[in-house]
């Protein structure tokens, strides 16, 4: 048995798993001749490098046993438990949408599956994201179509999907596995083109170690870790397109890791760095402060150094490298290690803290779009780019693609928000709507009731969500005297209470009722809120249900429905 299984007890359900996994691989082997359970204890391995929990390792030793063997999941269930059953089952399903026909031509119903399936639970991602490597690992057995298929597979789905989970590092990995295969003629050029500069360069980091060790000890900083870092070679390659292919401008092929302590020594290094040597002009980046949208954290600064040769520097605490690489795990285990009582049974994204917004955002966009292909369109604009965080004057973070206004942001909150925004103030100052957001500023809509929105917006908005609310909105504008429509209205009176009104409205949003007006007022007391909701009209039952679950929600105090004829 291998090494690391042995710090489990041999009753343990990890021991367990891996007795079953041998027997339902036993026949099994991998295109190079090996027994098939090495491929599941290195999956498995990899998942409990993670430090994900014991039902995720089981998992990982299980994931391949439901259809090669004549193992069910209710026999998964009753040996291990509901937990391990239900990732095993994820981890199944995931199985069967991939792989990916052709991939040329995106599979989309596939991925929009696979998506849902993710915000399930994150664990369930993180286990195939380790099986994912390790079948990169051994590519090289399969035939040159599949290589082909399962990289491309890799470079465009899971890479960048662990780029999002703030997992750099096995991000590149999967970029440089996949790289050869995809672009052969590129990889051998960049091989050839880079090995004289990468060794001159790496040779000249290492020469001026020992002085940047000596120079930043005067000064009684004492790093971890001082080390060449070299780029990768699949995002070398992709920085390359953007520099005409001219290596010589790359000054990060190899840059100088300094690892510290404290981040207040952080910042002291970089004191002493830009004190030593002099700063290119626009190229200090401080990700600490101002992490990149999937969470990475840094110093980054460019200087002219020993013998006036541009050098870039990475300044990161210990515990901030070990978050960057891990991205999302590093951040799961810390909550599951802060309160190991509490259970972890079937995560609910609706209750999830911030960090995990996006991937119930990501449910909730495939349900919006009825093309698939729609689908995948806004799924490249919006989730594959960079993503910036603003907040709400109550600190709720909300996350929109680079370069959106505050009529995107307006729109976000609430499409009547949007629909009545007159004017923006972003850090307490009045901004144009046309204004660019940038990361951590606080942003606030001033609206007007009864106002509309105006069709010039179109020209700058960025979000699909904006566009779609404008249009929909100046063209109601035309119909206003025409359209009259049978309508549901509820009065609702309840305590002034916070989050009252976002229960309600939420009550709608998940059973997808149309709402055709929300409006809300509240005493001169503060102490009692009127609320009308004027939505789409649904059979009595539905009526009744919904009415009944408001009336459980604390606060309400009397509620009433009529039928309406509204014009719009
Ligand atoms: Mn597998």
């Amino acid at each position: 048995m291998v090494d690391w299984l042995k710090k489990y007890p041999p009753d343990s359900i990890i021991r367990r798993a891996y007795q079953l996994a041998c027997r339902a691989h036993e026949k099994e082997h991998r295109k190079d001749g090996k027994p098939y359970i090495t491929h599941v204890l290195a999956v498995a391995k990899l998942t409990d490098g993670l430090g994900l929990d014991e039902n995720s390792v089981a998992a990982a030793l299980l994931h391949d046993t439901i259809e090669n063997s004549g193992i069910t999941l209710d026999n998964v269930k009753e040996k291990f438990g509901e937990e391990t059953a239900f990732l095993v089952d994820g981890l199944t399903k995931l199985k069967k949408i991939n792989p990916l026909k052709n991939p040329t031509e995106i599979q989309a119903e596939n991925m929009r599956k696979f998506l849902i399936a993710i915000s399930g639970d994150l664990r369930v991602v993180l286990i195939k994201m380790m099986d994912r490597l390790d079948n990169m690992q051994s590519l090289q057995n399969l035939s040159p179509e599949q290589q082909k298929r399962i990289s491309w597979e890799t470079m465009e789905i899971y890479a960048p999907l662990a780029y999002r989970l703030g997992m750099q590092k096995l991000s590149g990995e999967l970029e440089d596995l996949a790289f050869p295969y995809l672009y052969p003629l590129e990889y051998h050029w960049l091989l050839k083109e880079i090995k004289e500069k990468y060794k001159e360069r790496v040779e000249y980091i290492e020469k001026i170690k020992p002085t940047v060790e000596q120079i930043l000890n005067q000064h009684n900083l004492y790093p971890i870790e001082i080390d060449a870092r070299a780029k990768r070679y699949a995002s070398l390659y992709k920085k390359l397109l953007r520099y005409d292919m001219d290596i010589s401008k790359i000054y990060d092929l190899v840059a100088l890791r300094i690892v510290v302590k404290t981040i207040d020594e952080c910042y002291a290094v970089l004191g002493v760095i830009h004190s030593q040597w002099p700063p290119l002009p626009g190229r200090f980046k401080d990700y600490i402060a101002r992490p990149k949208p999937n969470g990475y954290k840094s110093l980054h600064t460019t200087v002219f150094c020993v013998d006036n040769k541009i050098t870039e520097f990475q300044i990161k605490t210990e515990e901030i490298h070990r978050e960057n690489e891990l991205g999302i795990a590093a951040w799961w285990v810390y909550h599951r290690l802060k309160d190991q009582s509490k259970s972890i049974k079937n995560w609910d994204l609706f209750a999830q803290p911030q960090e995990l917004r996006w991937v119930e955002q990501l449910r909730q966009w495939q349900t919006n779009f009825e093309k698939p292909t729609d689908f995948l369109e806004s799924l490249k604009a919006d989730f594959f780019k960079d993503r910036i965080f603003v907040l709400t004057p109550e600190n709720e973070i909300i996350d929109l693609p680079d370069g959106s206004t505050p009529i995107d942001f307006a729109y976000r909150i609430h499409t009547d928000i949007g629909n009545q925004c007159i004017g923006a103030k972003a850090n307490n100052k009045i901004v144009p709507l046309e204004y660019q957001l940038r990361s951590g500023d606080i942003i606030e809509i001033i609206i007007q009731p009864n106002k509309k929105p105006s069709p010039r917006w179109l020209e700058f908005v960025k979000t699909s969500k904006a566009k779609e609310q404008i249009r929909e909105a100046t063209k109601g504008k035309i119909l206003k005297q025409k359209t009259s429509v049978l309508c549901l209205k509820i009065k609702i009176i309840s305590d002034n209470r916070p989050n009252y009104l976002k229960t309600i409205a939420n009550l709608f949003v998940k059973r997808k009722i149309n709402l055709f007006r929300f409006n809300s007022q509240t005493d001169h007391q503060k102490f009692l809120t009127t609320t009308v909701i004027e939505c789409e009209p649904m059979p009595q039952a539905k009526i009744q249900k919904i009415i009944f679950e408001i009336k459980k929600i604390s606060g309400t105090k009397e509620i009433g429905y009529k039928f309406e004829k509204q014009s719009f």
